[in-house]
């Protein structure tokens, strides 16, 4: 038998309003956002292709002693060389003079942080070709077992601190390394041919290296941007910068209707639905979100405090910060290293024998 207070309460409840569903009144504009960051994703990575194949005819040329095709050397390269690019970053700003053996690294780096700063971790999504990869990969594990992995709290949480760790690292080897020390390094055999060195690592992978990168792959196919999420440095600092870009995803609960489609679209498993606005390190500017939700001025990339920025905006915005950068380096002469012929010719055969100083 019911006591007369929980009759009470029953009775309260029943003649309580149940919570009103909210309306649903449906975007009018159709979102092309995917469509942009497809094309960009595409072109940078066809780019990229093309970079590493014209830089390995360069290595054969000179590894063959001049008896294979001539090939001029790709300055773009140099956009895998984080490391020796923060080392010139830091040297550019001590001496305020601009580095002339890896000066395209130093440039990109600059587009690259630039654009975090304005448009988030958008480098990650639209423009790296690891993360349209790593995007490939997570979206073939999903079709082939039907969704992929997320990682426990307990384990997610520590195993992405591992990016920063690892960016700690090279930060603070950078930033105490003294100015004649990264001079000296950059014109080390091994400096003047890191990019060399980078492809060789690839071209002989060895056992090793070959079970890491196999693992790497499988993980990736398993769990969403695996390399992008849990290690990659150079995607920490974009989103560490991006913690002062005016430019964050954007919920309205008045228009929201609580369907949860974006946080079950968004790759990065930000939940969306729970909050006004992402401010997470963790975003990349995908836009994944804002094209599945189904409500009128639910969701929106904002610039700054209202403005509504579209992902034609971000497409161009891209573009002109990493042409601008591109073409002012080559403008005043500094897009193409200093690195005379016949050092190569010198260093590229034996690149095998110059280890880290
Ligand atoms: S919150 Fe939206 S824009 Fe940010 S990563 Fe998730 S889906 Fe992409
Ligand atoms: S997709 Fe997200 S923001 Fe859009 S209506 Fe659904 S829950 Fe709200």
């Amino acid at each position: 038998m019911q006591s007369p207070h929980a009759f009470t309460v029953l009775k309260a409840l029943r003649a309580s309003p149940k919570p009103q569903k909210k309306k649903l009144v449906r975007r009018t504009v159709p979102d092309f956002s995917q469509r942009w960051r497809g094309y960009f994703q595409i072109a940078f990575l066809a780019m990229n292709l093309v970079l590493g194949a014209q830089f390995y005819l360069f290595v054969r040329y000179y590894e063959s002693g001049g008896n294979s095709l001539p090939v001029s050397r790709p300055p773009g390269v140099e956009g895998w060389l984080p490391i020796a690019s923060l080392m010139q970053l830091k040297l550019f700003l001590s001496t305020l003079e601009i580095p002339t053996i890896h000066p395209a690294g130093l440039f990109l780096l600059l587009a690259f942080m630039a654009i975090s700063l304005i448009f988030r971790k958008t480098f990650c999504s639209w423009l790296c070709p690891v993360g349209t990869v790593s995007e490939g990969l997570w979206l073939l594990g999903r079709r082939v077992f039907g969704k992929n992995l997320a990682l426990p709290r307990w384990l997610d949480i520590p195993l992405r601190s591992l990016k920063y760790i690892l960016l700690s690292l090279f930060l603070y080897a950078v930033l105490s390394m003294p100015v004649a020390g990264i001079e000296g390094f950059l014109e080390s055999p091994y400096g003047l041919i890191a990019d060399v060195k980078l492809l060789n690592f690839f071209r002989f992978l060895g056992v090793t290296g070959a079970v890491v990168m196999a693992v790497l792959v499988a993980l990736s196919v398993l769990i969403k941007n695996f390399w992008c999420r849990y290690l990659c440095p150079y995607g920490a600092l974009m989103g560490l910068l991006s913690k002062f870009s005016p430019s964050r995803i954007v919920r309205s609960p008045d228009a929201c209707i609580d369907c949860g489609k974006c946080t079950r679209a968004c790759p990065s498993l930000i939940k969306v639905d729970k909050l006004i606005q992402v401010t997470s390190t963790e975003c990349t500017g995908c836009y994944e979100c804002v094209a599945v939700c189904p409500a009128e001025g639910a969701l929106d990339m904002r610039f700054g405090k209202s403005r509504i920025l579209g992902a034609k905006w971000v497409a161009i915005g891209l573009a002109a910060i990493f042409l601008g950068f591109v073409g002012t380096a080559m403008m005043i002469g500094h897009w193409e290293t200093s690195i005379a012929s016949d050092i190569y010719f010198e260093l590229i055969p034996h690149a095998a024998e110059f280890g880290h100083p």
